[in-house]
């Protein structure tokens, strides 16, 4: 997914599993699903709204299987790339992975993303992530597992599996979101990162439309990320506003360290914070966002070297 235009689509948030480090299905949120005739024209209108590409995430997606298939039949039929994100549940057996994979491959699925964590494996075996990584192989669909990590060296035994067989993974760091907002963080040993991030929006199954595709619903205090509702708005409106704010350009391009900087944060100090708890201390903060917006087009847009 390389154009600019890409969006995280939630058609439903019900997963049939719990993990504790959930921030999509997390406990206590309510279970919410699109309906198949509203998210088709949806990506009609995504579509038209030059969106080049869709990732299926939320939930569990393949529990709607007839329709996540109708969903990237339109996709293909729109030339729109498509992604589904998945714990895997459904490959138990190789027969059962094989027929999964192959249908969804056929319908024109672009990538399968296989979530896989030390959380995820409590509730699915892993031997279900190595078959539905498999049968992509035979089957020829582009896939890549998503190694969620809090970089513990207990994680190793589980990086070790993917690697002993030879598969396709990238480690993502845990966000200390939704479920995972109480587990004890491990000290980071990192330098200066920028802490950049690409800001693909997400799209709820209630047709509300963040700016951040990982978390952005979680800031509450200051709403930040919210977008706006699709059942007020179009898809193009939603997305220029992303595309005209300034600090959102600035997270992309700048990153969250320099401006946690420019307000002032000691550098002893940001080096204890991981990206999205710099962004949520600077973004879910009413005063650290007054500062941010009234310096945007100003001083801040200036903070270079
Ligand atoms: S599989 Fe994904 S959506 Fe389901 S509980 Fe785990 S992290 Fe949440
Ligand atoms: S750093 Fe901010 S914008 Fe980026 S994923 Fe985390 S919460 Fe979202």
């Amino acid at each position: 997914m390389n154009n600019t235009r890409q969006i995280a689509f939630g058609y439903s948030t019900r997963c049939n599993i719990k993990c504790n480090h959930c921030v999509a299905a997390h406990d206590g949120s309510p279970e919410t699903k699109m309906a198949l005739e509203s998210a088709i024209q949806i990506i009609d209108e995504m579509s038209s709204s030059h969106v080049t590409g869709i990732s299926f995430t939320a939930g569990e997606p393949l529990l709607y299987l007839d329709e996540m298939k109708e969903l990237v039949r339109t996709c293909k039929m729109q030339d729109i790339y498509s992604r589904i994100v998945t714990n895997g549940y459904w490959s138990k057996t190789r027969d059962r992975s094989d027929e999964v994979v192959s249908t969804l491959k056929d319908t024109g699925l672009s990538q399968l993303r296989i979530s896989f964590s030390r959380w995820h494996q409590k509730n699915v075996n892993r031997e279900n992530i190595l078959n539905a990584a498999l049968s992509c192989q035979r089957y020829g669909l582009d896939y890549f597992i998503s190694f969620v990590t809090d970089f513990r060296k207990e994680d190793d035994v589980q990086e070790q599996f993917l690697q002993d067989n030879q598969l396709k993974y990238f480690p993502e760091p845990l966000i200390y979101f939704g479920n995972a907002t109480g587990i004890t963080r491990p000290p980071v040993f990192t330098d200066y990162p920028a802490h950049r991030c690409a800001m693909n929006p997400y799209l709820s199954p209630d047709l509300d439309m963040f700016a951040c595709c990982d978390a952005g619903n979680q800031f509450t205090k200051t709403d930040a990320f919210y977008l706006g509702n699709l059942k007020s708005h179009s898809v193009d409106h939603l997305f220029q506003k992303k595309e005209k704010n300034l600090l959102f350009h600035l997270i992309k391009t700048m990153g969250l360290t320099a401006m946690a900087s420019f307000l002032g944060f000691k550098a002893s100090e940001i080096v204890k914070y991981r990206k999205c708890d710099l962004c949520e201390t600077l973004f879910n903060s009413t005063d650290h966002l007054e500062r941010l917006k009234k310096s945007a087009t100003t001083k801040l847009l200036h903070w270079k070297r």
